[in-house]
């Protein structure tokens, strides 16, 4: 094997395996991102529904705030610690900040340095003492904007039972820490137990003012991955594996196309047949176009469209081209051809890279009963419209053959590319033609290119005509010649003499008349 077909057989080892390995990457990233986003999430909304419960008990007390604290005022701020069995004690402070009743009675403490000057107004979380037991306490103050307000003093057990975060392999660590940083829980393991670079995620609660981080260690997304990769590999090394046979299996067909197709120019493998050309306003044969054949003494008739590309790559084209243009020329040596009669030759882009081909038309075909004026040459829009290219067209022309461009709409190529090309046909592509009466918006491509071509001075030629519809439909827009299957399949040069001759027939006739039997069955019947 050479070196790029080497290149081929391992890219088609290693790509599905480099694929499947991002994408194994990729789901463990998302995954792990989930994962951590339920944990961080939850641990919010746990805390936020704990914290709801309190809030709910303040708010409702909240018109008793500056009330005086006579003893209905203390039953009432008691029953709070029966509904909340995590409240220790519930209080009023007055704008001033100072504590003057609570659930066990009057007081008189100044707690003004606790809740803050800037937290006036709104429900505010903290971390504090308990003003009468002096024990660390969760603080929730509900104060009024005048400074005034209502608090409660819980448990700090009451986020005992923050979910731990979900279970990862290598571990993982939850903190729940109010705005200040002050932290609240932390459960799982402790964060510098968790190595050098660890991954973390952080929630905000939208009601107040906390939020709830959870970190894994780095190598987390590893671990995913690892389990992910188990999961789909097998399915990677079998395509790689499907992948490397048929690489291999297509290089050493190339290669033997390739072989072959040199060893076929000496053996006389090679064959040209015929497509007519029928001008359809005038149901005549006014031409063919040469299509090579490869007549394979193992594999029977090689498609052109398998050897053709591989002829092009290794510059056999060049003598393949100049063998099908001897073959022509012997072909139609000493028959007598009417004036009009053309006969279409295919080139291939590099041939438009020098101007060997020049040398070889004029070799072959000059003075001879097939003139190079008898000739059209059809270039694909893969055709370079470079200074070599032109230069190439313009000697071609002076000789006198017709340039057309073939599989015309295929390609990408644009007005620009059609106003450079100068050519005398244009040969609309078979899909096109073939869309006629099926679809709407193909029929409209067609009529653009039909108008494209009246407006640039180019001749039309439609491809791959197959039913009466479509040669009406194209004879009706005035397109002037068209080749397909109705009119005949490309033929033998005998076959395409006698064609030539009885065309149009009687039957010819009927079938333009309505009749939809390909004309190829006809003559073969
Ligand atoms: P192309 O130049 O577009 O040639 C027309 C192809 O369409 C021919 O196939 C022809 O048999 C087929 N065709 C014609 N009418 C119909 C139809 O009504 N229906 C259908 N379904 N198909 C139709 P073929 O002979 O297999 O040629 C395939 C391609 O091979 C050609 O396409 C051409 O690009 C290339 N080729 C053939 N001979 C040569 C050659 O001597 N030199 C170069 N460079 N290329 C060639
Ligand atoms: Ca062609
Ligand atoms: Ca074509």
């Amino acid at each position: 094997m050479r070196s790029r077909e080497s290149f081929l057989v391992l890219l088609a080892a290693l790509l599905p395996i480099v694929l499947l390995s991002a994408l194994c990457w990729r789901i463990a990233d998302t995954e792990l991102h989930n994962q951590l986003t339920t944990a961080a999430e939850t641990a919010v909304s746990d805390a936020d529904r704990f914290l709801d419960r309190i809030a709910a008990g303040l708010r409702e007390r909240q018109g008793m705030i500056g009330a005086s604290c006579d003893p209905e005022t203390v039953h009432r701020l008691d029953r709070m610690t029966y509904e909340s069995p995590l409240v220790r004690t519930v209080g009023l402070y007055d704008a001033g900040g100072r504590l003057y009743c609570t659930s066990r009675g009057p007081a008189d403490l100044d707690i003004s340095g606790q809740i803050g000057d800037g937290r006036r107004g709104g429900l505010i979380v903290r971390m504090g003492r308990s003003a009468l037991m002096g024990t660390p306490s969760i603080v929730i103050d509900n104060s009024r904007d005048d400074g005034a307000g209502i608090n409660a003093v819980a448990d700090p057990a009451l986020f005992d039972e923050l979910a731990a975060p979900l279970a990862f392999a290598q571990g993982a660590a939850l903190q729940v820490t109010l705005g200040d940083g002050t932290l609240l829980r932390e459960t799982g393991q402790p964060v510098s137990a968790l190595g050098a670079a660890p991954i973390s995620l952080t929630r905000q609660s939208r009601k107040f003012d906390l939020k709830a981080t959870v970190t894994v260690p780095g190598s987390s997304v590893w671990v995913l991955f690892r389990g992910d990769l188990a999961l789909f590999g097998m399915a990677g090394i079998i395509l790689s594996g499907v992948l490397v046979w048929v690489t291999t299996r297509r290089v050493t067909d190339r290669q033997f196309l390739s072989r072959g197709l040199k060893a076929a120019l000496r053996r006389r493998e090679l064959e040209v047949h015929y497509h007519p050309l029928i001008d359809i306003q005038n149901d005549r044969c006014v031409g063919a176009e040469a299509l090579i054949r490869w007549r394979h003494p193992e594999r029977g008739l090689v498609r052109p469209d398998l050897f053709i590309p591989i002829a092009e790559e290794s510059g056999l084209i060049i003598p393949v081209t100049r063998w099908l243009m001897n073959r022509v020329r012997d072909d139609f040596e000493g028959i007598e051809l009417p004036r009009e009669f053309h006969i279409s030759i295919n080139l291939a882009p590099v041939q438009f890279r020098d101007t060997v081909i020049v040398d070889d038309i004029r070799a072959i075909f000059s003075g001879r009963n097939l003139s190079p004026a008898m000739l059209v040459l059809e270039a694909t829009e893969r055709f370079p419209i470079d200074d070599a290219g032109r230069k190439v067209i313009d000697a071609l022309r002076t000789m006198g053959p017709g340039i057309a461009l073939d599989d015309f709409g295929t390609g990408h190529s644009g007005l620009a590319y059609l106003q450079k090309f100068h050519g005398d046909y244009l040969k609309i592509d078979a899909s096109f033609v073939q869309a006629i009466g099926t679809d709407a918006v193909t029929r409209t491509v067609v009529d653009s290119i039909i108008n494209l071509a009246r407006d640039l001075d180019m001749e039309i030629i439609a491809e791959g005509v197959e039913t009466v519809a479509q040669l009406e439909y194209l004879r009706k827009r005035g397109v002037p010649y068209a080749q397909g299957f109705l009119f005949a399949r490309p033929l033998p040069v005998a076959e395409f003499e006698i064609y030539r001759r009885t065309h149009p027939t009687p039957v010819a006739h009927h079938l333009a008349a309505g009749g939809d039997v390909p004309m190829a069955a006809v003559l073969r019947a």
